[in-house]
């Protein structure tokens, strides 16, 4: 049995790991446009030394993640609990500490806002309705659209008001502006506004508090690193720098792709890039408009010396709905923009010398900015100005400073320039999402990735690698003993 992966991102590299532990004998080779693994899962390498991640920075779902890395037979992956989770500056000066301890944070909202109760209520709320979206939404997968219309999908939707905003579901349980805001801005970890995502993604914040926010020793990117080492040791093949330029179908079935004008023949084809610009590459089918993720503006210093951060806080503009308005319905960049400060060498001193740090900087931004633009509009110089009068002395510590622009993360092929993959709306969610086996006119090929059913996120990736490979072998019946012959009679 050969499987051709298309793009080596956490989907392919937790499929290919789950694969290979249950079923050794499988043959897998992944194309990889760049010349390393792992995707959005990399680090940014500075050139006066010390690394730092490029992308993910917050480990959420830490027990899922354990969990199916376990599953996959990957061991030594260490992760740290950070505590508090992270704080909130806003601009007129609240500030809100996440405790990781639920009690402690039950007691601090109540010490500054009277809130306690209206918290507690909230926990245990989510904490049911958490447990019925895992069952009916995020380990599940669908077989058509109107799955999603049966009386058992439809009934728990309703109770969990999950079609109202993030944003506005949270007035249920707080009467504090601060609170609602810290309770749904979470939603942009997976590219959403707050003030349109379905609250069913309000969700995130509830796990984050429950379970804590966790980091993987060594820096996220370390994950994607040891997944890769491990493959490799299993005998799964790494073409890098092969960009795939057609998956080829024949008879209603994919039978290979086209790399370099040369066929490569598979039993099954998986993609792994971003969902709707793989869809240029599957012979016959008509790609179709989707609604892509928030951007983000990264800028990444090494610092001489130490910094006066946690390892993680947000810059927050007292009121978050305008710079919603302004990236999401706007295209304009904010008057009053976010920093999300990440300062991981307050844990780790694996990442530089131990006298210095790495720092990084995301800004929620408009897509389509590329550097010139921003600096037409000075708008770099003000993130750095923010940063700066927040913690003074700060440019004089910076020795190296790399950026990241929406533009770029379009170049490397994120769909129109969104961080997160396609965007967390209702048409683009649960079975309304691109599901494991994208076309049901198509045997043999899957998808995996930020862009397909369940959503971003390197845990939730994860779980949807878990989904696709179930789906394979239900579809390959792997599950009633694998054999060649068996398939090929299929
Ligand atoms: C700035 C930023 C911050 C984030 N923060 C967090 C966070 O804190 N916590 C969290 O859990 N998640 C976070 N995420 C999201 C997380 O990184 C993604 O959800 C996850 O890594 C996506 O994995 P994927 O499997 O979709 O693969 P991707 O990372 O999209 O990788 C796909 C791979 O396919 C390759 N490819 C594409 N086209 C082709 C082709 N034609 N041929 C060959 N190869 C191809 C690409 O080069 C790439 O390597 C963040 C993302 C970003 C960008």
């Amino acid at each position: 049995m050969k499987i051709g992966f298309v793009g080596a991102g956490v989907g392919t590299l937790h499929a290919a790991l789950l694969l290979t532990k249950r079923y050794p004998e499988v043959e897998i080779t992944i194309f990889e446009k760049e010349s390393r693994p792992g995707g959005r899962l990399a680090s940014v390498d500075f050139e006066t030394g010390g690394r730092i991640d490029q992308g993910p920075t917050i480990v959420l779902m830490p027990g899922k993640l354990q969990e199916q890395l376990t599953e996959a037979g990957l061991e030594g992956v260490e992760l740290e609990r950070i505590d508090p989770l992270y704080d909130l500056h806003f601009d007129d000066g609240t500030i809100v500490t996440k405790q990781a301890d639920v009690v402690d944070q039950t007691v601090a909202i109540e010490r500054q806002f009277g809130e306690g109760r209206g918290f507690q209520e909230f926990m245990q709320q989510k904490a049911k309705d958490y447990d019925v979206s895992v069952s009916k939404f995020l380990e599940r997968t669908y077989f058509r659209k109107r799955d999603l219309l049966q009386p058992d999908m439809l009934a728990p939707l309703v109770k969990m008001h999950a079609l109202e905003t993030a944003h506005d579901h949270l007035k249920r349980y707080f009467k504090s502006k601060y609170l609602r805001m810290a309770y749904s801005f979470p939603t942009f970890y997976i590219g959403g506004n707050p003030y349109t995502t379905p609250s069913i993604y309000g969700l995130i914040p509830y796990r984050e508090q429950e379970e804590g926010v966790w980091y993987v020793k060594g820096g996220y990117f370390s994950l994607a690193e040891r997944m890769y080492e491990e493959l490799v040791r299993r005998g799964v093949r790494f073409e890098f720098n092969q960009p795939v330029e057609r998956v080829m179908i024949r008879e209603g079935q994919a039978k290979g792709v086209l790399v370099n004008g040369q066929e490569h023949l598979y039993d099954t084809v998986v993609l792994n890039g971003e969902f709707p610009l793989m869809e240029y590459l599957v012979e016959g089918k008509q790609p179709k408009k989707y609604v892509p993720s928030g951007g983000t503006l990264l800028l990444y210093f090494k610092i001489k010396g130490k910094v006066d951060l946690p390892v993680h806080r947000f810059l927050m503009p007292s009121d978050l709905q305008p710079l919603m308005t302004s990236i999401f319905k706007k295209d304009e960049l904010p008057e009053h923009p976010a920093v999300y400060l990440f300062n991981p060498s307050k844990v780790d001193d694996t990442l530089t010398e131990v006298d210095d740090s790495v720092v990084y900087a995301l800004v929620p931004s408009p897509r389509g900015f590329d550097r010139d633009r921003y600096e037409a509009h000075g708008f770099i110089d003000r993130i750095l100005a923010k940063i700066e009068q927040h913690l003074p002395g700060f440019q004089s510590k910076v020795t190296e400073m790399k950026i990241r622009t929406p533009q770029d993360a379009q170049d490397f092929g994120l769909y129109e320039g969104g961080s997160f993959g396609i965007a967390p709306t209702i048409r683009q969610s649960a079975a309304l999402k691109t599901q494991a086996k994208p076309y049901a006119d198509i045997e043999r090929l899957y998808a995996v990735g930020a862009s397909v059913h369940p959503c971003g996120g390197v845990p939730i990736v994860m779980m949807g690698a878990t989904l696709l490979v179930n789906r394979m072998e239900q579809e390959m019946r792997w599950k009633n003993g694998y054999s060649d012959e068996r398939i090929s009679g299929m």
